[in-house]
């Protein structure tokens, strides 16, 4: 079982920004309204992620940890309309079989937690009763421990955080009425705390820095059963930084997307120069194809002309109107 589940991982598990997103994504999915998330060593050496969820029945813990159980779809029907960030059931196994992990959780009924730890080869299941609140912690010690050749490719300390701190600013877009907290080494190095409406801008100002947040143009707009909406910088700037678009609430990095901002800036945009944004596409689950890899980076839009020339069009005319 382990060896299974460190091959699946394989796909999943590039470095310890990969394990806080599938963490994060979970307490998402369970509804949590604040994430803790505590790095050591870059996440070598710790990565633990708490929230206030809906926790994890003490008789599910077993089945959260193995393979192919999820939760979130009970039919291949359900695939064609998934609402949650996760699906495949691969994440908890794949991460515990390539580190020592603990998963402890307490539901709103149970009187006590519980914490459950796959260990050895067959990654038995054991279950000890421990203190939590209401919610989820999920402890990740010693990532790539059992599998040298992944460690290796490890770089330093710094680099794997700034991976995972770059990880938070997208999910901090993302659900901006979640609060998030990210501590590296015991030391708080990201607050967001939560937003809603009007407070949108400021979670805008703190993932992206007020240079742009305090100059950008921002959009709304409908076509169809399409929604465009965010904010997009009316100057191209030199870094292709700031490139942040979420396809119903999901990270992409999208070359659709991406195409389209280029083509609405237009000649404004020189070479080596960049737009940014923070761009939200919102369309029926059906147009659009989810599973297209195990990270889950990637889309695929039934009718990509369509939204390609829908977004193009709907930048092109907010910059349009935005020049004096
Ligand atoms: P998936 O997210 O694809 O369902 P995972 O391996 O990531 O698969 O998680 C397995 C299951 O464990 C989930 O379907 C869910 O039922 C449960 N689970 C994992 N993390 C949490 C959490 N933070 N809160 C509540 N339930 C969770
Ligand atoms: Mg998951």
């Amino acid at each position: 079982a382990r060896l299974a589940n460190q091959i699946a991982a394989g796909e999943v598990v590039e470095r310890p920004a990969s394990v806080v997103k599938e963490l994060v994504e979970n307490s998402i999915d369970a509804g949590a309204t604040r994430i803790d998330i505590d790095i050591e060593k870059g996440g070598q050496r710790l990565i633990r992620i708490r929230d206030n969820g809906s926790g994890i029945p003490k008789d599910e813990l077993t089945l959260a940890l193995s393979r192919h159980a999820t939760s979130k779809i009970a039919s291949l029907d359900d695939l064609e309309a998934i609402f949650s960030l996760g699906f495949r059931g691969e994440a908890l196994a794949s991460v515990s079989s390539v580190s020592r992990l603990t998963l402890t959780s307490r539901t709103p009924e149970a009187t006590e937690a519980w914490a459950a730890q796959a260990e050895g080869r067959d990654m038995e299941v054991k279950l000890n009763p421990a203190a939590h609140p209401v919610g989820t912690t999920v402890e990740v010690h010693d990532l790539f421990f059992n599998t040298p050749a992944r460690r290796k490719f490890l770089k330093a300390e710094k680099t794997e955080f700034a991976h995972i701190d770059e990880l938070v600013r997208r999910i901090a877009l993302s659900r901006m009425d979640v609060a998030l907290v990210l501590r590296h080494n015991g030391k708080t190095v990201r607050q967001y705390p939560p937003a809603q409406g009007e407070q949108f801008q400021q979670r805008l100002a703190a993932v992206c820095g007020n240079d742009f947040a305090g100059q950008c143009l921002y959009i709304d707009n409908q076509h169809q059963q399409l929604r465009l909406w965010g904010w997009l910088s009316e100057a191209p700037r030199n870094h292709p930084d700031l490139q942040y678009c979420y396809v119903n609430g999901r990270m992409m990095r999208d070359k659709l997307i991406n195409h389209a901002v280029r083509d609405a800036y237009g000649a404004v945009l020189a070479e080596g120069q960049h737009g940014a944004f923070v761009l939200f596409v919102e369309l029926p689950a059906a147009q659009v194809d989810v599973n297209v890899h195990p990270a889950k980076h990637e889309v695929r839009f039934h009718d990509a002309r369509l939204v390609h020339d829908f977004i193009a069009r709907a930048l092109a005319d907010a910059l349009a109107q935005a020049a004096p």
